[in-house]
């Protein structure tokens, strides 16, 4: 659907400003526009009287090219619906093939596609040859990308727009009455379900939970980030302790590897003991999913095809690894497959890693846990370095591995486990800061407190 009150005002700036700065402003009154609030617009007028000042020198050589260029920009915008991908959305939004091939692949690294949300919006700005010069992709209320078309080359241009969050810890502490439980309670202070799931996750792997005791005192710190002051964004559990009369005292520490997506990111004991149920191992250190499992639309050729695993992107060489203990019973290479390699472990299911560049263990071969059997490629058909990774069960269907509970290491050792002890002596401060706060009751039908306190 055109919004046509966007071009009055782009034709307002539109014609006199230096390229770069049409980017910013374009980019701020899409995002004002999906907020709609007059009061901001105001503020972006000032805030342009004064870039004008300071670009006064600028804007007379790009004046003449870009004049005609951006001043006359339709935007039309559409949003994710159930059971849809990028295809479909671009499709109505009314973007052509070459465009919507442009777009995907200008956006793919730094998206993962295959996991849009129903309601996440897509803008884009088309100028009167219906060629999208702006596109923009909310994934959430603070962090925006945006693609530019720069019309010397006629590739997109990407840029990453975080809007500026508040941080916020939160300790919430209390004890389980008579004929309650620590995930209802949990859940019954408004904690999201995610966070309730981690807590009880970790805890479960220590505390035998049917022996709780009315009484038992439980107490988690939470790290929430929102958007506005109260639009939540994305919280972690830095902490988790209970204290029983049978089940005894027990605490979870959130740790982190200086990579977000390293897969050694999770919850430990102090001593470094992962909590999680026998998991099996992640095939790579760092996850970046590319493609998930399932039936999907192609966001280029729109054609659906069955995925029967999951693309992990990942650099050509990195170490791939065993899943779980278990017996080679493929190493060889197709032309679709590439290197091809299948474990057959103990409970007869069976895990599958496709296009490696190197195989490094044989037919018969027996694997441990996290044994390195080849490195990543782009062998067979394949358009970059990537692993796919494949499941089957005993009866031979194929799972979504993500179904599957995969851990790093079950326990952290040498420098990780020098670093999550410098970790825990963090996390304690937090908490303590974070208890230092007034307590405020969680909910008034409730014995839990709350503290809370902004971070700076
Ligand atoms: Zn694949």
């Amino acid at each position: 659907m055109p919004l046509t009150g966007n071009t009055s005002l782009i034709f307002f700036i539109g014609g006199i400003l230096h390229r770069l700065f049409l980017f910013i402003t374009i980019a701020s009154l899409f995002f004002l526009a999906s907020c709609g609030e007059a009061r901001k617009i105001d503020e972006l007028k000032k805030t342009v009287v004064s870039l004008e000042h300071e670009l006064d020198s600028l804007q007379q050589e790009n004046k003449k090219r870009e004049e005609n260029q951006l001043t006359n920009l339709q935007v039309v915008h559409d949003s994710v619906q159930a059971g849809e991908g990028l295809f479909q959305v671009l499709n109505r939004m009314g973007i052509n093939d070459e465009q919507r091939r442009k777009i995907v692949l200008s956006i793919q690294d730094s998206v993962e596609l295959s996991i849009l949300k129903v309601g996440q919006r897509f803008y884009a700005a088309k100028d009167s040859a219906q060629n999208v010069r702006i596109f923009r992709y909310e994934a959430n209320p603070a962090t925006i990308h945006l693609l530019f078309l720069n019309p010397e080359t006629s590739l997109f241009e990407y840029k990453l727009v975080s809007k500026p969050l508040v941080k916020k810890q939160s300790v919430f502490e209390g004890v389980l009455e008579s004929g309650s439980t620590l995930n209802g309670l949990l859940f019954q202070v408004g904690i999201p379900g995610r966070m309730v799931g981690i807590v009880s996750g970790v805890l479960q792997c220590k505390v035998a939970f049917q022996h709780a005791q009315p009484g038992d005192r439980f107490r988690i710190l939470l790290e929430e980030s929102f958007y506005q002051d109260s639009i939540w964004i994305s919280g972690k559990v830095l902490y988790a302790e209970f204290e029983g009369r049978v089940v005894g005292h027990h605490e979870a520490f959130r740790y982190e590897d200086p990579d977000p997506k390293s897969t050694f990111n999770a919850h430990y004991t102090a001593s470094g003991e992962a909590l999680i149920f026998d998991g099996l191992r992640y095939p790579l250190d760092r996850l970046h999913i590319t493609s998930s499992f399932g039936s999907r639309i192609h966001p280029i050729t729109g054609s659906r095809t069955m995925h029967n695993g999951v693309d992990y992107g990942s650099p050509r060489g990195a170490p791939v690894y065993a899943v779980a203990e278990g017996t080679v019973i493929k190493s060889g290479f197709d032309q679709y497959s590439g290197n091809k390699i299948a474990i057959r472990h103990r409970d007869n299911s069976t895990s599958w890693y496709l296009h490696l560049d190197k195989r490094s263990v044989s037919v018969g071969t027996r694997v441990a846990p996290r044994q390195v059997i080849g490195r990543v490629g782009s062998t067979g058909r394949s358009t970059g370095p990537h692993l796919h990774f494949g499941f089957t069960n005993a009866k031979g269907k194929w799972i979504n591995p993500l179904t599957k509970t995969m851990i790093a290491t079950p326990k952290l050792e040498g420098a990780r486990l020098a670093r999550l002890q410098v970790q825990v002596e963090e996390i304690k401060k937090e908490l303590a800061l974070t208890e230092a706060q007034e307590p405020q009751k969680a909910n008034d039908s409730l014995d839990v407190n709350v503290r809370m306190r902004v971070l700076p």
